[in-house]
């Protein structure tokens, strides 16, 4: 209680150090989205500056969220010199509420002409600024958007706020119509569960693979993995509890609520979870959470691990999206009611769930796409690549007899009406007993599980937001229109339930089964980055995000762009690595160790002539043809490489030739390079073994 958002400008300490009427007009700034006058940011920005010097700040920075998924900073400090030689601490409500870094070194896909490098940050105040202690050196961190000189968003942020605006927008006109007149706002609220794997830093430094692309492109699976069940959950030795603890102090000094921590299911992997809030500052929690993970593991000669899938053999690490819609009254507007009219509205918002869910189910799965998930959707232990809604056995109920157009209220019998009846109060734990659901409902909120565990998770929440507003836009379109509101609900969730059921599916996601189910559904199931990202734009997601003032056609292309090119990137600099590490590492091992069994059997033969060297012979004769393909692959991968480093002009084709080629060919060699490493002595082997990466700590 104590230093709890010690670091944070937040709400208490504006109200001590701004003047009355400043306060009252920055707060009709954050509250009904005024913009905000320069005036204003000229006495906010001076009280935060005192307040940062006086807690020890010497420089200041825009905090910004661009297309890389990090966050970037660019730190200036506050001074500024007298005539006399000295000089003072100066920051102006100009500095605070705009900035002009450069954004030529930014991904910008395309949107950035060369002639106009400037890019502008602007202060997002909706998030508090915050102050980073980083060894010593105190900087005042302002979140901030980022955009283009002709004001297209080369970042993260900027789409997400404008997507909770426009789902403010739409959720509002159906409150409206439930004669709801007193909410001002609705915000989406998101709690964002993180996944990693701790790892002894001295390993992770003689991994080159781990350190220059996140995971091990090389390794065999220690006789033990996963399969005793006995991580999760299971109790957490001194060294990594004093890693957490340490991540929460500095959690929560920034203001960060950070709840709850525990084993994951792979050895040496671990999750931590903060208490969900708005959407955007969900999104810096996470951001500052990714990054304090990483900062602290390094002080305790740790290396913490944030790839989707840093270890084969055992489970990837994902990020669960927690995701609901809350006003400004503190509804709960997924939480199910106790009144019939409740009940109807909370129908409602479920059902614009469902339908948004199939609607964009490829759009979806675009927003979880990333390189490192390509090893994880699909497999056995992830969410599967199809899109599906868990509702549990309550609910998926009532959605069933929403088809029949005079729902029961229960199993037990009666009769319900949209809006007249209750409905049957739905036990919570029994809504969340489904593990293997992309996207799960949970009692009162929705819970996406395909984010990828080192994604910014702003793009999945701006595709939620926006396809959940537009099904909110359309029905709120017939509602006003129609003469008896009830009756027209009910066919509209009618509908819903008739046309939408199939991306219901409460059965286990993980079987073959499933997927097939799922083809014959007709719901889509696609397996790779480049192919899911394709989503981004067609058409239909074009004129949705432009409806709703999200993205332009332009700011569409260049994530498509963006995203394409980070794949190939990914995948070149894996290859590129995996060529070094064995040409450099793996093969000189290989023909040590060969030697070493050729001059033992020689070395024997002379002293002996009679002696049974079969054994080393037997090895040497199994290693030599690995050995020769060990040679001719590695030949193979830079032939690939090359091949599709030269397609640099069609991106998209590009992209398919490193899945198709480079990416299969990197998979031939690691299996030679992990048939060897059971081959070779365990002391000449040139890569810290899983074992010791996963079974040390
Ligand atoms: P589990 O592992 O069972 O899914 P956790 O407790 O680890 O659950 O995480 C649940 C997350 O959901 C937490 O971050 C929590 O704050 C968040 N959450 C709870 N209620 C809401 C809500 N209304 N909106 C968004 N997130 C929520
Ligand atoms: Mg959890």
């Amino acid at each position: 209680m104590d230093f709890f958002g010690k670091n944070v400008f937040n709400d208490t300490v504006m109200r001590e150090k701004l003047p009355k009427n400043t306060y009252k007009a920055l707060h009709k700034t954050l509250d009904e989205g005024l913009p905000l006058q320069l005036e204003v940011a000229e006495v906010v920005a001076n009280a935060m500056k005192d307040w940062a010097i006086e807690n020890g700040a010497t420089h200041y920075t825009h905090w910004f969220q661009p297309m890389t998924g990090y966050t970037a900073e660019k730190h200036d400090s506050f001074i500024s010199p007298t005539a006399d030689g000295r000089v003072i601490m100066e920051f102006s409500g100009k500095e605070l509420i705009k900035g002009e870094p450069d954004a030529s070194s930014f991904p910008n896909g395309g949107i950035r002409s060369t002639f106009e490098a400037r890019g502008y940050t602007a202060w997002d105040c909706t998030s508090p600024a915050f102050l980073r202690e980083d060894a010593g050196k105190v900087i005042l961190c302002i979140p901030t958007a980022f955009c283009s000189y002709t004001g297209e968003a080369l970042d993260k942020k900027t789409p997400l706020l404008r997507s909770m605006e426009t789902l403010s927008k739409q959720a509002l006109r159906i409150l409206r119509l439930f004669g709801n007149s007193t909410a001002k706002r609705v915000t989406p609220t998101v709690g964002a569960e993180q996944e990693f794997f701790l790892i002894e830093k001295k390993y992770h430094q003689k991994r080159l693979d781990l350190m220059l692309t996140g995971r091990t492109l090389f390794g065999v699976l220690p006789p033990k993995g996963q399969e005793m069940e006995d991580h999760y959950f299971g109790s957490i030795n001194e060294r990594v509890t004093a890693f957490m603890q340490e991540v929460n102090i500095e959690l929560w000094k920034l203001g960060v609520p950070a709840k709850t921590q525990h084993k994951e299911a792979a050895p040496g992997q671990y999750e931590i979870a903060p208490i969900f809030a708005t959407t955007n500052i969900a999104t810096d929690h996470n951001q500052l959470i990714m990054d304090t993970l990483h900062k602290v593991a390094n002080r305790h000669a740790l290396a913490c691990l944030l790839h989707e899938k840093p270890f084969a053999g055992v489970n990837g690490s994902g990020k669960h999206n927690n995701w609901s819609l809350s006003t400004d009254e503190g509804a709960n507007l997924l939480e199910p009611g106790t009144t019939p009219h409740e009940n109807a509205q909370f129908l409602t918002f479920i059902c614009a769930v469902i339908k948004a869910v199939d609607d964009n189910a490829e759009l979806l799965r675009a927003s979880a796409a990333n390189p490192g998930n390509d090893h994880r959707l699909g497999a056995n232990e992830a969410p599967p690549a199809i899109i599906s809604i868990f509702l549990g056995d309550e609910l998926s109920d009532i959605i069933e007899q929403l088809k029949i157009g005079k729902p029961n209220t229960s199993k037990q019998g009666g009769q319900m009406t949209i809006g007249v009846s209750t409905l049957p109060s739905l036990p919570k734990d029994s809504t969340d007993r489904n593990r293997t659901s992309p996207f799960a409902f949970t009692g009162n909120k929705f819970e996406f599980r395909m984010v990828p565990s080192s994604l910014s998770i702003a793009g999945p929440n701006v595709i939620i937001n926006t396809i959940v507003a537009e099904v909110l836009s359309q029905m709120a379109d017939r509602l006003e229109q129609a003469d008896d509101f009830h009756s027209e609900l009910q066919a509209i969730l009618r509908e819903v339930a008739i046309n939408h059921s199939r991306v219901i599916f409460d059965g286990n996601g993980y079987s073959e089964e499933w997927v097939k189910e799922a083809e014959r559904r007709g719901l889509p199931n696609l397996t790779s980055t480049v192919e899911a990202i394709s989503a981004l734009i067609s058409n239909k997601t074009i004129d949705l995000f432009k409806k709703h003032g999200v993205f332009s056609h332009t700011e569409l292309h260049s994530r498509y762009e963006i995203y394409l090119e980070l794949y190939s990137k990914t995948i070149n600099i894996e290859a590129l690595t995996m060529i070094d590490v064995a040409k450099r590492q793996v093969l000189p091992a290989v023909v040590r160790y060969s030697t070493e069994l050729a001059n033992s059997i020689n070395t024997i033969r002379t002293a002996d002539p009679k002696a049974d060297v079969s054994a080393q012979k037997d090895l040497l004769n199994e290693i030599a043809p690995l050995l020769k393909d060990l040679g001719l692959i590695i030949k193979d991968l830079q032939d690939a490489t090359t091949a599709a480093k030269q397609l640099h002009g069609d991106a998209y084709r590009q992209g398919i030739l490193y899945r198709d080629l480079v990416f299969k060919t990197m998979n031939e060699l690691r299996q030679i390079v992990d048939h060897l490493e059971v081959l070779v002595d365990y002391e000449m082997w040139p890569l810290p073994s899983y074992t010791k990466m996963l079974f040390r700590l």
